[in-house]
């Protein structure tokens, strides 16, 4: 992994960072651009705070309109809406 990140390259392992599936270096990376970089920045931010939204919500059941569609019921399972 190298050391300077692209914007492109960060949005790509933001995912991964919040999932908890990249390595303790790689995530020193994406934290190092995405606090030297105000849209990273807060495209983190917003991701985290999904990420606790979506946990929280893990414990209900999924909402009607949700459970209507098979894409949405697919969705609710993987936790991503
Ligand atoms: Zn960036």
């Amino acid at each position: 992994m190298k050391e300077n990140l692209t914007c492109e390259e960060c949005g790509r392992e933001l995912i991964a960072l919040i999932d908890g599936t990249v390595t303790p270096s790689v995530a020193r990376v994406i934290e190092r651009h995405a606090a030297s970089c105000a849209s990273c920045g807060e495209a983190l931010q917003v991701y985290r705070r999904q990420a606790l939204r979506l946990r929280r919500m893990e414990v209900l059941p999924a909402p009607a309109f949700a459970r209507g569609s098979a894409w949405c019921a697919k969705s609710w399972e993987r936790g991503v809406s």
